[in-house]
């Protein structure tokens, strides 16, 4: 089967190169001429485990191919998927499809024979409708159905993700697109994962409500945090506590400096909007959002605290910019809050990050970027864990705290305890929801 992916960022490259591991022959189109170029000669643009080698494995056995020519594509696919960005659009929160509906438009001029135009990206309840209309107005004669097939998979581990999903949701308007899609995901069905067949605004509304469930289940267990700093509970008891109830699970319990991401900040914001628009607010969402920035700027109040407020020519080196490990995604992430704060208080911010300096260079001006967490801490009045990546889950923090002109750790991950750092020689340490020292 010949499928197009329109959009080569995150959940389409990744999508695009697992399609054609399936065995189809995928075309991956791009409106950035540069990414395309640089997919062509074998790279990947993005920072995603296990990716390149999959990527060239498909392409080697002619499977996959790149291409910044859309017609051509599209031309004689079977399936044309949607996978381009939607963030929010400026000023009121809304999911901007000015993208979905520049590749409807595209798409419409470029379709012959029948095929199903199937929306990845996330989309409003009623936008698959919208890019039918617009498919329709811009070719009349275009024989085509739509479908909505949002995608779950999540940064850092998005292959095996899409591979081996809990579900894939596909909603439809009719037999023909579901046989279509069925034929797509059948090397999954065949291994037990399920399909939800729905019709298209349950599928739309999935995807909204499984990230707002998801971002309200962190920002819950981070409000239980504070309070567990007020009253001496330790919030690390708490979550195992909660999570062992097969009712709520333990995922997504650890506390933290806030979410982040390309997804849960707009998803959210987006959802409330849809609330807005058909007169039922999503206060529980509206107040997950809130919460959620709050405790980001408190975040920065914990590392100022944890100097006694003087962070006027300090040296600060954080470990962590990328809004969780195994990405070099930026968006949103709490980085971009904690470390300008920083600057702004007249600190002086040393960054080390294994993916994320590409993306941070420009986001971040006026840091320094170092090569690891022991270059960085040499003289350093404070340090501060901002993800969670591996390198910096088994450091040696002996060694760091003698390189420290003032041994401060603030690990807003809680990857240590106030225990490991005491004995490491930290004369301060402060976490998420459990006892400190300073
Ligand atoms: P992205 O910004 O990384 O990639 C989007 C790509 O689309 C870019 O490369 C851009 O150049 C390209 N593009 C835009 N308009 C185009 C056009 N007309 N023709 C061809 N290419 C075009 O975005 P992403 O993170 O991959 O997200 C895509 C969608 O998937 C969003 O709706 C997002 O909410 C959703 N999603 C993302 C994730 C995630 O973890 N990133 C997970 C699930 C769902």
């Amino acid at each position: 089967m010949k499928i197009a992916m329109i959009g080569t960022g995150y959940v389409g490259l990744v999508s695009g190169v697992c399609l054609s591991d399936f065995g189809h022959n995928v075309v991956c189109v791009d409106s950035d001429a540069r990414k395309i170029a640089l997919l062509r000669t074998g790279k990947v643009p993005i920072y995603e485990p296990g990716l390149d080698d999959l990527m060239v494995r498909n392409v080697e056995a002619g499977r996959l191919s790149f291409s910044d020519d859309l017609n051509a594509a599209v031309n004689g696919a079977a399936a044309v998927f949607i996978a381009v960005g939607t963030p929010t659009r400026r000023g009121d929160g809304h999911a901007d499809l000015t993208y979905v509906t520049a590749a409807a438009k595209e798409i419409a001029a470029a379709l012959t024979d029948y095929a199903v135009v199937v929306t990845k990206s996330t989309v409003p309840v009623g936008t698959n409708r919208m890019v039918k209309q617009v498919i329709t107005e811009s070719n009349p004669g275009a024989e085509f159905d739509v479908a909505s097939n949002p995608e779950f998979l999540r940064e850092g581990a998005a292959i095996d993700d899409f591979m081996r999903p809990d579900r894939i949701v596909v909603g439809v308007q009719n037999q023909r697109a579901a046989e279509v899609m069925n034929d797509i995901y059948r090397p999954l069905y065949l291994r037990d994962f399920p399909i939800l067949n729905t019709d298209l605004e349950s599928a739309e509304m999935i995807k909204y409500a499984a990230n707002a469930f998801l971002a309200t289940k962190i920002t819950f267990i981070n409000e239980i945090a504070a309070l567990c700093e007020r009253t001496g509970a330790d919030i690390k008891f708490v979550s195992q506590g909660m999570g062992l109830d097969g009712r709520i699970g333990s995922k997504f319990l650890h506390a933290g400096p806030g979410f982040g991401g390309s997804c849960f900040p707009k998803d959210t914001r987006a959802l409330a909007r849809i609330g807005q628009e058909f007169g039922l607010p999503m206060q529980i969402t509206e107040t997950v959002i809130k919460v959620n920035e709050e405790l980001r700027r408190r975040m920065v109040g914990k590392v100022m605290d944890m100097l006694d407020g003087h962070v006027a020519g300090k040296t600060i080196a954080v470990l962590g910019v990328t809004f969780k490990p195994n990405t070099d995604d930026m968006r949103e992430s709490p980085s971009l809050t904690v470390i300008p704060a920083l600057i702004g208080a007249g600190a002086k911010v040393r960054v080390v990050d294994p993916q994320g300096q590409r993306e941070g260079v420009d986001l971040l001006p006026g840091v320094h970027w170092f090569a690891d967490a022991y270059k960085a801490a040499k003289n350093a009045d404070a340090l501060v864990i901002l993800t969670e990546w591996n390198e910096f889950r088994a450091l040696d923090l002996k060694r760091l705290a003698k390189r420290m002109a003032y041994p401060a750790l603030a690990d807003l991950r809680n990857i240590y305890s106030a225990r490991d750092a005491r004995r490491a020689g930290f004369s301060r340490y402060v976490s998420v929801g459990r006892a400190d020292y300073t």
